[in-house]
């Protein structure tokens, strides 16, 4: 990873952004397979990093974070915390579509994971947010199952996470939907608190 000379989070955060750009070629799937990447966008200061996967179609087509459906569902559950999308920062663990949106593999996520390592040591977040199940494990252990720990603080070791279910999950079902807004209110309550 090359150290951006700058102590300029935005400068910094966009030098980790063209190295991701800039970094092929690159033998290895998704690479090689998408569109564009997808590093991230937000606020280079921002108290809140909302982690997803991997990007969807509509996001390979654009080169911008949760954008589909999905983004939209977002963007109402950052309301519903008081946030709106320009104050926190929104990146995923992997930073190129998988094809056909398959799960990212060990060794593809391994190769991904030095870039949202860089991101959050320039960001410094309060709170750190995995959305859903398969980005909860990548910052705690196995053993947590997301319907266990959603909605509320889990300290892990030089980190405060809190995790919510991924909006894909919620947008088919109802209940889902009702405990995710709930679980929002409750980010942005303990977003205050924090303050
Ligand atoms: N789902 C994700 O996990 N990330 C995106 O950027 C879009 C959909």
């Amino acid at each position: 990873m090359t150290g951006p000379g700058t102590n300029d989070p935005g400068a910094q955060l966009e030098a980790i952004a063209r190295e991701i750009r800039d970094h092929l070629p690159c033998d290895q799937e998704p690479c090689c397979t998408c569109t564009n990447f997808v590093p991230g966008a937000g606020d280079p200061r921002a108290e809140v990093v909302i982690v997803g996967e991997a990007p969807g179609a509509k996001e390979d087509l654009s080169g911008q974070p949760f954008v589909g459906a999905a983004g939209k569902l977002l963007d109402r559950l950052l309301e519903a915390a008081g946030l709106d999308r320009e104050e926190v920062f929104i990146t995923n663990v992997v930073k190129a579509r998988p094809p056909e949106n398959r799960d990212p593999k060990v060794d593809e996520v391994r190769h991904h994971w030095p870039w949202l390592e860089a991101q959050l040591a320039i960001i410094e977040p309060r709170l750190l947010v995995p959305l859903g199940r398969h980005a909860l494990g990548r910052f705690a252990p196995k053993e947590l199952k997301i319907s266990q720990v959603h909605g509320r603080v889990l300290e892990v070791p030089g980190r405060t996470l809190f995790p919510l279910y991924h909006p894909s999950a919620a947008m088919h079902s109802p209940p889902l939907r009702e405990t995710l807004f709930d679980d929002a209110r409750a980010l942005g309550a303990t977003l205050s608190a924090l303050r």
